[in-house]
């Protein structure tokens, strides 16, 4: 059942905003349940349209709860309880808004640069919002800097990041991520597993497309 309290209390959202899901979009989706899961929080996948095949990788993972309806009509009844995590929004997340909130709202939007804020889409519907910093995230890293922040109780500037960072694609080339990451124990951007070897493979067929 999408409303069954979760062991944290806390409830992680994406609404999915794109009609097809992306290679990308599941590896981060596929991260998210698990992150969300063994933090003992609950990550629902929403507005997924009824005519999308969710990916293989997708369909049986511990974690994920994949819903049809829109966050409006799941959540009706308790929308002062959800927060949007919004990069326009006037206020950073804080600890205490683990107290203020059950529910955090994510935009389901592959990043882009510059961004075209379609996180607008979801802001439209009247939810409050809170900012994570500055910089643009990507959706697992976002999902992850808010529990640090609500669950652990972090202060979202006192997290580890690397903003845009370079990765090596082969011997000759690397490719700046336009994005802010946590930094992990190995010193590395976190990043779901399988990302590095999609990013390398996209990179080099865009190479070649210019040969
Ligand atoms: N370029 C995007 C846009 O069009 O809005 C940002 C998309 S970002 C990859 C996906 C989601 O992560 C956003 O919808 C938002 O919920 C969250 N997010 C990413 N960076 C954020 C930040 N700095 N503050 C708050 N939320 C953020």
């Amino acid at each position: 059942m999408a409303n069954a309290i979760p062991p944290s209390g806390k409830t992680f959202v994406v609404e999915h905003l794109d009609p097809e899901l992306e290679a990308w979009s599941s590896l981060e989706y596929l991260t998210i349940a698990s992150e969300s899961h063994a933090s003992g929080a609950q990550f629902l996948l929403s507005s997924v349209p009824t005519t999308l095949k969710l990916p293989a990788n997708l369909q049986q993972v511990q974690g994920l709860k994949v819903e049809t309806r829109g966050i409006e009509e799941i959540y009706a009844d308790k929308k002062d309880r959800v927060c949007l995590l919004d990069p326009a929004a006037s206020k950073d997340l804080s600890p205490e808004d683990g107290d203020a909130f059950d529910v955090f709202l994510f935009g389901g939007i592959l990043g882009d640069d510059p961004p075209r804020d379609r996180t607008s889409e979801l802001r439209k519907k009247g939810y409050q919002g809170r900012r994570l910093g500055p910089v643009q995230m990507t959706t697992d890293t976002a999902v992850r800097v808010t529990r640090i922040v609500v669950q652990d109780r972090v202060p979202v500037d006192k997290i580890p990041y690397v903003d845009h960072p370079e990765l090596k694609i082969n011997k000759n080339e690397s490719t700046e991520m336009p994005f802010r990451y946590v930094v992990g124990k190995d010193g590395h951007p976190i990043m779901p597993e399988g990302m590095m070897e999609l990013i390398i493979k996209d990179t080099e067929k865009g190479l070649d497309g210019l040969l």
